[in-house]
């Protein structure tokens, strides 16, 4: 078969651009098949550290820095909750359950030489790296639908195209889906399973001259992350700054929620964040300068992540929930792991699906990790908090949230914590009992 690229992209959003750069950077020739126009708006704007060491070792760290986005040296989360919780014998610092927040700087990360990310307009951050990807020698086609691959020639692959109203054949050695939640691979080859536990919908906007020094928990903690959990079973808010006046502000709750409360979204939105007074005052006092926005069936895995001539990453490959702002630093590092087995498989010619098991392997652990501690979060919001404040245990819960999965070890607290669960959903009479959630992922077994 002649081919037109080695490998072939369908996205350009950071998983996309990321490995078409990657690929690039290696000598590969490269095609991006993206259907938008950029810069377009896209939610997910909060990072972790562990996007530094792939932003770095592609050469963008500085474009990205350049561009002024707000620095984010830590998170914070907040609730409504009393000082009334039984602490349970962890040795927190004042057991205060209103309110958890770590500083990325508490602990050295490998890779990463600076105590801070970014949060970011990800319309912005997502046209960087696609132009990073084009002057690293990707062919970049923006506004171009991928429609279809076909796998039938051992030799390569055939991607369908509609450039406008016509519809064009390319073809090329394998191909990357970097499509994002439209998962273009695991429609077509029927392999996406919808997360039996996880059914989560978020409502978002931007608002001007949200007061965030007057929410914040010290002075200088103002650009943190904050997430709101607010006093309704698994519903939350995330504040994040996007420039020095404005912050998105989204809500997550479970989709039967939205629908069972017949409200359009707007509606839906403001009678939600009014559970938090102080958080409903700040809101009305700023002024909302987008439309508001929804992301719902978020949560999903596939059953295979790579094939012959195929290789899924970032949401394209899963996605569960934005609790702990996981998805763009996962995104980054997936494209960074599967580029070297792409690498090495085109030297040796062959794009058979051994090639991937190395990333396979690391993706599936890391991606396991997250997942139960997200699922383990979900259950039981206090233990979380509890671990934070926990000297024993907080430096790993830190490491967590600084997205740092990669090494294949599982962190230490993520097994007392999901031993604790256990404990506690095995107890009726245990102290934390009264505080378990109704989303309920196996913790001793992952589901996927
Ligand atoms: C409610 C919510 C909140 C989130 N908050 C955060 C957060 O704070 N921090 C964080 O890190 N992550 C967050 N995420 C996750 C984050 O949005 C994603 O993980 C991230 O964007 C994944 O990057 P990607 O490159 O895989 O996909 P995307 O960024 O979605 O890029 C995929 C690209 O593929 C293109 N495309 C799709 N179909 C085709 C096609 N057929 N042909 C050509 N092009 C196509 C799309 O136009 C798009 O540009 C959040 C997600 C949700 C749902």
């Amino acid at each position: 078969m002649e081919k037109d690229f080695d490998v072939a992209i369908i996205g350009g959003g950071p998983a996309g651009s990321t490995a078409a750069t990657y690929l690039a950077q290696a000598g590969l020739s490269v095609a991006v098949f993206e259907s938008e126009l950029f810069p377009r708006p896209h939610v997910g704007e909060s990072l972790v550290p562990a996007t530094t060491p792939v932003l770095t070792e592609i050469g963008v760290f500085d474009d990205v820095e350049a561009a002024g986005f707000p620095r984010k040296y830590g998170a914070a989360w907040t609730s409504a909750e009393s000082r009334d919780i039984p602490h349970n014998g962890f040795s927190g610092l004042d057991h205060d359950f209103s309110l958890a927040e770590i500083m990325f700087v508490e602990r050295d990360q490998p890779e990463v030489d600076r105590d801070y990310t970014f949060h970011v307009d990800r319309g912005k951050f997502d046209l960087i790296l696609l132009k990073h990807a084009e002057k690293a020698g990707a062919k970049v086609f923006s506004g171009v639908r991928v429609r279809k691959v076909d796998f039938d020639d051992p030799e390569g692959v055939v991607l369908s195209c509609k450039f406008g109203t016509k519809t064009v054949e390319f073809t090329a050695g394998m191909v990357v889906d970097a499509s994002g939640r439209q998962t273009v691979l695991g429609r077509q080859l029927k392999t996406k399973i919808p997360d039996p536990v996880f059914n989560q919908y978020a409502i978002h906007t931007w608002f001007e001259g949200l007061d965030r020094p007057g929410l914040a928990a010290d002075s200088g903690k103002e650009d943190y992350i904050y997430v709101h959990f607010l006093p309704i079973e698994d519903t939350w808010m995330w504040q994040i700054p996007i420039t020095d006046t404005i912050t998105s502000v989204g809500v997550v709750t479970q989709k039967k929620r939205v629908e069972a409360a017949a409200a359009d979204r707007e509606e839906f939105f403001w009678n939600t964040v009014s559970s938090r007074p102080d958080l409903h005052k700040a809101l009305q006092n700023a002024t909302r300068v987008q439309p508001f926005k929804t992301e719902g069936d978020y949560s999903y895995a596939m059953s295979q992540i790579t094939g012959d001539r195929y290789v899924l990453i970032g949401d394209a490959a899963r996605f569960v929930d934005p609790i702990f702002s996981s998805g763009v630093s996962v995104a980054l590092n997936s494209a960074r792991i599967a580029c070297k087995d792409i690498v090495a498989a085109h030297k040796e010619g062959d794009y058979s699906r051994e090639r991937f098991a190395t990333f396979e392997g690391k993706l599936r652990r890391a991606v396991r990790n997250w997942y139960e501690f997200i699922s383990i979060y979900y259950r039981l919001n206090i233990l979380f908090t509890a671990f934070v404040q926990d000297p024993r245990y907080r430096i790993d819960v830190v490491k967590m949230l600084q997205g740092d999965f990669y090494d294949g070890e599982e962190p230490a607290a993520l097994k007392v914590m999901r031993e604790t669960i256990v404990a506690v959903e095995n107890d009726p009479s245990h102290l934390w009992h009264p505080y378990l959630g109704t989303l309920r992922a196996p913790a001793m077994e992952p589901v996927f």
